[in-house]
């Protein structure tokens, strides 16, 4: 039903996350950065946090340092209150992104500024290439009303970077060129669009099902927790099932350089990974 000109991408892998804990103790699903997917070039984590239980959330994430690479958070629901030793602080509302450069190094901290009610959200780490890796932090607070909307057809897409539908997402990040889409399709919709075809991309289904692919026999459908490594093409087609679905498009543009990385940071080799623990030994950050 769908007509494309260029090949499309298929489902090459099907991951499901595994229940972790990081921070002070704060429950969550760790889907990329574990053993099954532990990386995909550019990204090398991303974390699912999802809880209306504050025990699985209130003890946040303590001042902890980042070096290497960038982080980005996305909010679906409740308030989380970033700071950081460069002077900076921000609310994360519903809907908002933070996107932040950990570059040569930033201490911060990530806690929740609520007390009871849902917590939904989203941490992926973009690698930064080695030329930008000691790079000067930097961090952007992205309010929801910043964030395109491109409705049509039962097809909602949040553009949080990239292109979709004549809309460009707020955040850019030169190197690696990510395209992020937060996608809502009622029931039977159909959602394409085209990706640079080296990119490596991946959908995470955080709601409902979805069937990647052409009709045809290359069609598969996930669901719910579970995250496709699509095959490489020009062009990713989606159809929901009768639920409707919600998932995550995201891509980017593989830096093909050697990953040295131990808990927060993120450099090309072990000597540099070894550096960055005595310049946190040191106040360095
Ligand atoms: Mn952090």
């Amino acid at each position: 039903m769908i007509e494309s000109a260029g090949p499309m991408r298929n489902i090459e892998r099907v991951i499901r996350g595994v229940a972790t804990s990081d921070g002070a103790g704060v429950a969550l699903t760790r889907i990329i950065g574990q053993p099954a997917l532990p990386d995909l070039d550019p990204f090398l984590l991303l974390d699912e946090f999802r809880s209306d239980k504050a025990t699985d959330y209130i003890a946040g994430f303590p001042d902890h340092p980042h070096r290497g690479f960038e982080t980005v958070t996305y909010m679906l629901a409740g308030r989380m209150r970033h700071r950081d030793n460069k002077g900076n602080s921000g609310l994360l509302t519903a809907g908002s992104v933070q996107w932040m450069t950990a570059g040569r190094g930033i201490v911060h901290s990530e806690m929740p500024e609520q007390e009871d009610g849902l917590m939904w959200g989203f941490q992926l780490w973009v690698n930064l290439p080695r030329k930008d890796k000691m790079t000067d932090p930097g961090y952007q607070d992205i309010a929801p009303e910043r964030i395109p909307d491109v409705v049509s057809g039962g097809v909602h897409v949040r553009v949080l970077a990239g292109q979709y539908g004549g809309a460009t997402g707020p955040v850019q990040a030169p190197d690696t060129d990510p395209t992020y889409l937060d996608v809502e399709l009622v029931a039977g919709a159909t959602f394409e669009t085209a990706l640079p075809s080296e990119q490596n991309a991946f959908v995470y289904v955080y709601d409902g099902t979805l069937a990647i692919g052409n009709d045809g026999p290359g069609q598969r459908t996930i669901v719910r927790g579970e995250l496709a490594v699509l095959s490489h093409g020009e062009r990713v087609a989606a159809r929901a099932g009768e639920g409707g679905a919600r998932y995550i498009l995201v891509a980017g543009q593989p830096l093909r350089e050697p990953v040295a990385r131990y808990g927060p940071i993120v450099m090309n080799t072990q000597a540099e990974l070894e550096l960055a623990f005595d310049d946190i030994r040191s106040g360095q950050f």
